[in-house]
C-alpha cells in the first residue's frame, strides 16, 4: 500500500488543479501548501509541517481529523453497499437519516436529498417556484433575498445571493430578483443605534413583499448570520419579524442553514432558536461533518402535498442527481449527529463562545480592527488603515495573502474573505487548540498593526 503522508510532489505536480476562488498567477508564485494527511484538528502538509484547521476545512468540519465512530459507520456501510439510487428505489441510510433529521428539524416533514449546499438551494428555489405552480398562482415567480447573503455558486444560487464582486461575469446568466437590507450587530453596539437599523430592515422588507408578494414566490434568507458575503450577524427577533411578515404576504420563507445549522452559532437548529417558520429549510456543511458531501433541502406537508396528483399532470418535482442521498453520506450525517446529542456538543459550544468573546476583548481598541462580531463559534473583524476599510498592506500585498501567509508560518491555516478575518473554527475544538488559535490571531492583529 502506498503511503499517502510519505508521497513527494514535485512543484511541477502542484500546479495541474484550478483551485476555487483562487488567482492562480499567484498561486504559482506562492509556496504550495499541500496537505497530505490529517490528525485530529491538525493538518499536516507534504513536507511534515502541521497546521491548525482554523476554518474547519471550509466551514464543515466538526471533530477534526481522523478515524472515529463516524469513519467505522462509514466503513461498515462500505462494506455492505456504496450507493444506490433514489430514483425510484428507496436506500436504508438515506430514510433513517431523514427520519432523525425530522426529530430535530420541527416543522418540517419531509427530506430532500443532494450532494452540496448550492444545489440544495436550487431544489428549494425550484420547490418554491413549483409549489405556486401547482396551486394555480403561475405569476409567483420572483424572489426576494438579503443584501449580502450568500446562497452558494450555481446559476440560481447566485441570482438570490448576488455578490459583485464575485459572479458579475456570470450576470447574463443570472435571474433578477428583489433585494432587501439586512441588519447587523457588532458586540460592542449600543442598543439604539441597532434598533433602528433593524426596524428600518424590516420596513424596507414589508414595503417590498406589500406590493410585490403576488409575484413573488419566495423569500430567502441565510438563517442566523450572513457569511460568505459579508458576515452580519442578526439581532435578536429579525428573523422572526421576517417570518412573520412571509406569512401575511403568503410570500414561502427559505432559510439557509449550510453554514449555521448544527451548531455554529451555539444552537442545533437556528431557525428554532430564532423563532421563525420556514416553509423550506437547507442544511449542508456540517450535516456530514466533512466525511462526505452531502446537503438536504427540508420542507412541510403543506409544500409537498402540492406535488401530489395524477402521473399525468406532471406535478412532481423533476429534480435528483446521480449521488442523491449517497448511503455514505446519509451514514456520515447520522453519526455525526449521533456524536453532537453523546458529546453534549452544543453545550461545549456555548463554553467555547463565551472564551472567544473574552480574547476578543483583547484586541478591541486595536486601531486596525473595526466592527467585531460574534455569536457561538463564529467571529469577524475587519481591517481598516485610519478609520477606513484597506485591502493591502505595505508593498501592496493583499490582506486576504498575508492572513494566509503568516498565519501558516505560526501553525495555523486561515483564509479571510478580503479584508474581513473570519474565525470559524471546527466545531467540536479542544479549549487548547481554540487558546492556540485565538492566540495566533491577536499576535496576527498586532503584525498587521505594525506592516499596514
Ligand atoms: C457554503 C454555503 C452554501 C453553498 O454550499 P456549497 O456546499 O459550498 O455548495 C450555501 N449557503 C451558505 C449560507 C453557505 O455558507
Amino acid at each position: 500500500m502506498t503511503n499517502l503522508s510519505k508521497l513527494k510532489l514535485s512543484q511541477a505536480d502542484k500546479l495541474f488543479v484550478w483551485h476555487p476562488y483562487t488567482q492562480m498567477e499567484d498561486w504559482q508564485k506562492m509556496r504550495n501548501t499541500v496537505i497530505t494527511s490529517a490528525k485530529n484538528f491538525y493538518l499536516v502538509d507534504d513536507r511534515g509541517n502541521k497546521y491548525l484547521d482554523g476554518i474547519a476545512s471550509m466551514w464543515c468540519n466538526v471533530w477534526g481529523h481522523g478515524e472515529n465512530e463516524i469513519t467505522l459507520k462509514m466503513i461498515s456501510q462500505m462494506r455492505k453497499f456504496q450507493h444506490s439510487t433514489l430514483f425510484g428505489l428507496a436506500s436504508g441510510p438515506s430514510a433513517s437519516l431523514a427520519a432523525l433529521l425530522l426529530k430535530i428539524c420541527k416543522g418540517m416533514d419531509k427530506v430532500f436529498y443532494s450532494d452540496n449546499g448550492s444545489t440544495a438551494i436550487e431544489v428549494a428555489m425550484k420547490m418554491a417556484l413549483q409549489y405556486w405552480r401547482n396551486k394555480g398562482a403561475s405569476k409567483k415567480t420572483n424572489f426576494i433575498s438579503l443584501k449580502g447573503g450568500y446562497h452558494g455558486d450555481t446559476v440560481g444560487a447566485m441570482s438570490v445571493g448576488y455578490v459583485r464582486d464575485y459572479f458579475r461575469a456570470y450576470q447574463p446568466l443570472l435571474k433578477k430578483v428583489h433585494r432587501v437590507p439586512a441588519p447587523s450587530v457588532n458586540i460592542d453596539d449600543k442598543n439604539k443605534s441597532s434598533d433602528k437599523e433593524l426596524q428600518i430592515c424590516i420596513q424596507k422588507t414589508e414595503d417590498v413583499l406589500k406590493n410585490n408578494a403576488s409575484k413573488c414566490s419566495a423569500l430567502i434568507m441565510e438563517s442566523g448570520a450572513q457569511i460568505a458575503g459579508g458576515v452580519r450577524i442578526y439581532p435578536q427577533k429579525y428573523q422572526r419579524e421576517i417570518s412573520r411578515l412571509c406569512a401575511k404576504y403568503d410570500v414561502l420563507l427559505i432559510v439557509d442553514e449550510i453554514a449555521t445549522g448544527f451548531g455554529r452559532l451555539g444552537n442545533m437548529i437556528e431557525y428554532l432558536s430564532q423563532g421563525s417558520i420556514p416553509d423550506i429549510s437547507c442544511f449542508g456543511k456540517a450535516l456530514s461533518a466533512g466525511y462526505s458531501p452531502l446537503a438536504v433541502t427540508l420542507t412541510t406537508s403543506e409544500i409537498y402535498r402540492a406535488f401530489n396528483g395524477d402521473y399525468l399532470e406532471k406535478k412532481h418535482l423533476f429534480h435528483g442527481h446521480t449521488y442523491t442521498g449517497h448511503a455514505l453520506g446519509c451514514t456520515a450525517a447520522m453519526a455525526n449527529l449521533d456524536m453532537i446529542k453523546k458529546n453534549k456538543l452544543i453545550s461545549k459550544i456555548r463554553g467555547n463562545s463565551q472564551y472567544i468573546h473574552n480574547r476578543l476583548k483583547e484586541i478591541h481598541n486595536s486601531p486596525v480592527i473595526s466592527c467585531i462580531r460574534h455569536k457561538g463559534l463564529l467571529a469577524a473583524f475587519d481591517i481598516i488603515k485610519d478609520g477606513k476599510p484597506t485591502f493591502y498592506v505595505k508593498n501592496r500585498v493583499p490582506i486576504a495573502y498575508y492572513i494566509m501567509q503568516e498565519s501558516l508560518k505560526m501553525g495555523v491555516f486561515l483564509r479571510s474573505l478580503g479584508n474581513t478575518l473570519v474565525i470559524i473554527p471546527p466545531l467540536a475544538i479542544p479549549r487548547t487548540d481554540l487558546q492556540f488559535l485565538m492566540d495566533v490571531i491577536i499576535e496576527l492583529v498586532y503584525k498587521i498593526e505594525k506592516e499596514i
